[in-house]
């Protein structure tokens, strides 16, 4: 568990590089973002919450894909939220989604899983510091980025990884587009001093920015079939899903 900044801390489990965020507020409350992945690791932040006195009283997951969506019976029952696109995709998809966890990491309260409200407002209604929501439709329908104006820190659910390329939502009319769109709201979120991927690491101003060119550039490469030289394609299930990227940007 990583101090980014006061009161922001970063967890990183080691599947899939998945970060979880916690951002303390008033008496010991704390806003839970994107907790994961395994049975274990719910478990292990449970733990460290109550050794330090802390307690969610309010969930965040960035987008609707399950492994943003997973509680613990342990963090207590509390007021989960996402976009309301985000929302209205978990509803319309929920099997799809349980057999994701069933798969990839089995064991969870079913119960618990995916229970989140729809948040029409900007901004996360919570004791603590402020939360701005930035809704898009990049990589999954209704993907909310919190910022955390008051530290400088964008949480920016599955996007600018440094270990991932930009994974396009192809179900979408206009992937590619819709991409863009959600990567360049992000690039113009101020006064970023941190940015959180939901998977990879954490990074710097100057970081935030690299990142947004890269998949800037990755994105224009792949659509219009130039060579794409990105180091994040050494690891293979990146390399299919650039096949993938490639082959709708023939089609379309
Ligand atoms: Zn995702």
């Amino acid at each position: 568990m990583d101090e980014i900044a006061p009161g922001v801390f970063v967890a990183t489990a080691e599947q899939y590089t998945t970060t979880t965020t916690v951002v303390v507020g008033a008496d010991g409350g704390c806003l839970l973002i994107d907790p994961a992945v395994t049975v274990s690791d719910l478990a292990a932040l449970a733990h460290w919450l109550s050794e330090r006195g802390l307690r969610p009283v309010a969930g965040w997951s960035t987008h609707p894909h399950w492994d943003h969506l997973l509680w613990s019976a342990a963090f207590g029952a509390v007021l989960r939220y996402a976009t309301p696109r985000a929302a209205a995709v978990v509803a319309g998809e929920l099997p799809g989604l349980v057999s994701g966890v069933r798969e990839s990491a089995p064991g969870h309260d079913l119960t618990l899983f995916a229970r989140v409200e729809a948040l029409p407002d900007r901004e996360i209604d919570w004791a603590g510091p402020r939360a701005v929501v930035y809704p898009h439709d990049a990589h999954a329908p209704g993907h909310g980025a919190v910022l955390l104006p008051d530290a400088g820190v964008l949480i920016a659910g599955d996007m600018l990884s440094d270990i991932e390329i930009p994974l396009l939502d192809l179900d979408a009319a206009d992937p590619f587009d819709g991409y863009r769109r959600g990567l360049e709201l992000l690039a113009s979120v101020p006064g970023v001093h941190w940015v959180v991927p939901g998977h990879g690491h954490v990074g710097d101003r100057a970081e935030f920015r690299r990142r947004v060119d890269a998949d800037r550039g990755y994105l224009d490469a792949t659509e219009t079939g130039a060579d794409v030289a990105d180091p994040r394609l050494s690891q293979e299930w990146l390399r299919t899903e650039h096949a993938r990227h490639r082959a709708r940007a023939r089609r379309s």
